[in-house]
């Protein structure tokens, strides 16, 4: 079962599909298996971080920003080089391990779709795999 789910985002951000993610597993029925959850954008990714604290976002967003500034020496027409760097650099999915029909994340980990060039409606998906 690939489930494919849409989210409109601001210019760059960080939004939490844990949630999401969850309801698929859940419908699913796997008990026992792996979740992948894959963003098809390349100026957007899937990441695992902090849910907690809603500064780690802006303090991971501040350090991207300055990880990856826009260059003049930049030949990509679109001028959206930055937003290509960014999204290589988290990753354009991550995979959840997944036990007794849970998701096993730590207490303080959250599954982020991450915006480096929006506002754009975008995509993922949730896979479930059972086994
Ligand atoms: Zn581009």
């Amino acid at each position: 079962m690939l489930e494919s789910y849409h989210l409109s985002t601001n210019r760059e951000g960080f939004t939490n599909i844990t949630s999401i993610v969850e309801q698929v597993l859940e419908k699913s029925g796997v008990s026992d298996g792996l979740c992948v959850v894959f963003c098809p954008h390349t100026t957007a990714g899937i990441t695992i971080n902090e849910n907690a604290d809603p500064d780690v976002v802006r303090d991971m967003l501040l350090g991207l920003a300055k990880a990856f500034p826009d260059r003049a020496e930049f030949r990509h027409v679109e001028g959206n080089s930055t937003a290509h760097l960014k999204a290589s650099c988290v990753g354009s999915s991550v995979t959840v391990p997944v036990q007794g029909g849970r998701l096993v994340l730590g207490t303080w980990q959250g599954i982020y779709f991450c915006e480096f060039d929006g506002p754009r409606n975008r995509t993922f998906y949730v896979k479930v795999i059972n086994g």
